[in-house]
């Protein structure tokens, strides 16, 4: 009897498709190359071919020693990031590209303080780029249209991080670690058609895993009518009304008899948490959003070659119309930017 004939299929990262740009690839690329690339990324629509961002004319002179255009018919004059998120930065166009590549390939993250050393820059640089990116993902993660079929659901709770009052009266929630606040991340994923894990997946910042929030969102960002797949928690009841539930009960099984279970979503929070633990280490509440939201761009784009993934995040940060809320993020000098001085300490952490 011949024997089963098993066929040993590399793990897509393995594989040399996974791989399409490497950082010596870029540091030997010429301005030229770099140049053209940033064009590519920013006028996806065109081509490559500038537009003015005041009036939308393609007629244009070009200044080859400036890398500008001026507009012909209103005379307005910019290049190719003027008016994108990376308007105001003082980086290079080749180290920028760098950057997005180096996180590209980090899959648990990379911290402000780890980059500022790759990169020679201050720090304040390498925490308003990686944060203007990670807020060009969460401002661009609504570009499919509404979660359908089968959608897993499920909260966890993380500890945002405080500073603790200097003296025992002023810490209302004393010195115990647990009784700390928490802050709860609800996932949603779409599981895939063929049973190859989740490929789309949306997340949210909420106080407590409960049924308002829950239906918010679930009503929000699912087509009614879908199959909601959560475990036993009373957040999820509410939404028998207009999907379809099913519910695993984990406190008998984790995978239900008809394999129904939530294994996505776990397998969502236990990468959220080890990126935090290994690279975050603290993170206001503020910035747990973006955070998380960074970990669901890179389930969603797991079978993703690094090139693809690299100038897909490029071309977010590029392409977005309204203002990055963190340009100037460091000249606001009268407040002082609590989120900010929370994870300083934590790149600070790290470096030692
Ligand atoms: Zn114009």
């Amino acid at each position: 009897m011949p024997s089963k004939n098993y066929t040993h299929q590399q793990h897509f990262l393995l594989s040399a498709k996974a791989r399409s740009l490497s950082i010596p690839q870029i540091a030997e690329w010429d301005e030229e190359t770099v140049f053209k690339a940033f064009r590519d990324m920013r006028w996806t629509k065109t081509g490559g071919e500038p537009y003015c961002p005041k009036c939308g004319s393609v007629d244009h002179y070009f200044s080859q020693g400036r890398r500008q255009w001026r507009c012909k018919d209103c005379g307005h004059t910019f290049s190719v990031t003027s008016g994108t998120w990376l308007h105001s930065t003082n980086l290079p166009l080749k180290t920028v590209l760098i950057a997005i590549a180096l996180l590209a390939d980090e899959a648990k993250g990379i911290s402000a303080c780890q980059l500022m050393r790759y990169l020679d820059v201050q720090y304040k640089t390498a925490f308003t780029l990686y944060h203007k990116l990670r807020s060009a993902l969460l401002a661009t993660r609504y570009d499919q249209p509404a979660m359908k079929g089968e959608v897993q659901a499920d909260g966890a709770y993380i500890n945002p991080y405080a500073r603790p009052a200097n003296k025992a009266e002023d810490r209302p929630h004393g010195n115990r670690k647990s009784s700390m606040p928490e802050t709860c991340i609800l996932v949603l994923r779409q599981a895939g058609d063929k049973g190859d894990g989740a490929f789309r997946t949306l997340t949210y910042v909420i106080d407590t895993e409960n049924a308002e929030d829950v239906r918010y969102h679930v009503e929000d960002n699912v087509q009614a009518g879908s199959t909601i797949v959560s475990d036993e928690h009373p957040a999820y009841g509410d939404l028998e009304v207009n999907f379809e539930r099913v519910v695993v009960n984990h406190s008998v099984c984790y995978c239900g008899p008809a394999g129904e279970n939530t294994n996505q979503a776990e397998s969502f929070f236990a990468r959220f948490r080890r990126m935090f633990k290994g690279q975050i280490h603290k993170a206001s509440r503020e910035y747990l959003g973006l955070y998380a939201n960074e970990v669901a761009y890179r389930e969603d784009t797991r079978r993703w070659d690094n090139g693809r993934i690299a100038f897909d995040m490029m071309r977010r940060m590029l392409t977005l119309e309204e203002e990055s809320p963190f340009r100037g993020y460091w000249s606001r000098t009268k407040v002082k930017p609590a989120v900010a001085t929370d994870d300083e300490p934590a790149g600070l952490a790290a470096a030692a």
